[in-house]
């Protein structure tokens, strides 16, 4: 069986910038009766039509489809379940697009609707299925509108928050900003109802500012905490994200001439590599391995992947290519890498730590468990949000 190769470099020179733009549902919708939010739609989509006009080419991410048909199924905020949540989105999603698609053609350009689960963004063809269609969309002139397919997605299987999908697309497109607009002027240092709270401007590291990050909104599922996860996967793909509200009038060029309050978190100067982020901003991991701590200390001198018999613990049920979390004995995730065996092949193979993989599993397989190429050490950069998977 062969080994599994690093994808070749998929970016290429461009001249225009590109940017992605994320609106919460509450911004879309009014709080009081679910209906579309028709003021600042037209605001934000003739701010998009002068941002086309001076040469940026512009990616919408969009909630609201949840909260938009709530009435249609007779359900509320309140006491929606998850069957109601579904319904709702199916319901819901044609409106919000309707709404979008006749405002935009009165501001002289398409839209396309881009629905996606969470396996169209961490499974690796599927995700490049996407990447070229938003690409093609992009190349024609038409702006896509993409939102996670809420209809065909339950807890456990969605992305969640709009947040983090939007810095995936951010990643996925190569943009060079990310607009979250919300319904607050941006971070502050502290629960912004405490006295004293203060904003901030400029962010290098977004960890510093997790905790004072809590909370959600009333009609969508992220709140800054969430803003700040997506950040910080912005920043690791060179993409500075903006974080400002929602404003019915120039809500991004507003920020972009310098006129309105904002917070921005800045890029890291030396992004990963396309291939590097697709391994480790992940919004769901299928697993984790803990190794021995001199192999996991060795990765930080630069020594390249690790063999089964490094493995102290094995946690969650993993297949073939499935990218994991990888702990030291200590606890601390030094890395992420996409993994040469399943759960199970893994758990034979560093039983027998004599015996060669070929005389184990009865097929020539690379001996590492995760190859150097396929492995990402994680520094500072990198926020581990996620905890490991612990077996059942
Ligand atoms: N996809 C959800 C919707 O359209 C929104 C998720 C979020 O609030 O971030 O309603």
């Amino acid at each position: 069986m062969p080994t599994l190769e690093q994808p070749k470099s998929e970016s290429k020179p461009r001249n225009k910038p590109r940017i992605v733009i994320k609106v919460g549902s509450s911004l879309l919708a009014n709080v009081k009766n679910l209906t579309p939010s028709f003021a600042f739609m037209h605001g934000l989509l003739s701010d998009i039509a002068n941002l086309r006009d001076q040469g940026y080419e512009v990616v919408l991410t969009s909630s609201g489809s949840v909260a938009l048909g709530l009435n249609t199924i007779g359900s509320t905020i309140e006491n929606a379940s998850v069957q109601d949540k579904q319904a709702a989105a199916a319901c819901g999603q044609p409106i919000l697009m309707h709404a979008y698609k006749q405002i935009a053609l009165e501001y002289g350009f398409d839209i396309a609707q881009v629905l996606v689960t969470l396996d169209d963004l961490e499974n690796r063809r599927r995700f490049l299925n996407v990447k070229n269609t938003v690409h093609r969309l992009i190349k024609q002139g038409v702006m896509p509108i993409v939102n996670e397919n809420d209809t065909v997605t339950t807890e456990e299987i969605r992305v969640g928050d709009n947040d983090r999908l939007a810095a995936k697309v951010a990643q996925m497109i190569g943009a060079e900003q990310l607009f979250i607009l919300t319904c607050i002027d941006g971070v502050y240092d502290r629960d912004p109802s405490e006295e004293g709270a203060i904003f901030v401007d400029s962010i290098e590291d977004v960890s510093s500012y997790m905790e004072a990050a809590s909370g959600t909104s009333s009609l969508g599922t992220g709140g800054m905490l969430t803003k700040l996860q997506a950040a910080n996967m912005a920043q690791n793909a060179g993409c500075t994200t903006i974080i400002a509200r929602g404003t019915m009038e120039a809500p991004v060029t507003g920020v972009l001439n310098g006129d309105r309050k904002h917070t921005k978190c800045i890029a890291h100067s030396s992004p990963s590599s396309a291939w590097n982020i697709w391994l480790t901003d992940r919004l769901q991991m299928a697993g984790s391995l803990v190794i021995k701590q001199e192999v996991a200390d060795a990765l930080f001198g630069g020594d390249d992947g690790f063999y089964c018999h490094d493995v102290v613990s094995i946690h969650g049920n993993f297949e073939r290519a499935d990218v994991l979390h990888v702990y030291d004995e200590k606890g601390e995730e030094v890395a992420r890498g996409l993994c040469n065996f399943s759960s199970d092949e893994t758990a034979i193979i560093s039983s027998r730590p004599d015996e060669t993989v070929k005389t184990i599993l009865g097929y020539t397989a690379s001996q590492r468990l995760i190859n150097s190429e396929n492995l990402v050490v994680l520094g500072d950069h990198h926020l581990s949000w996620d905890e490991p998977i612990q077996s059942e």
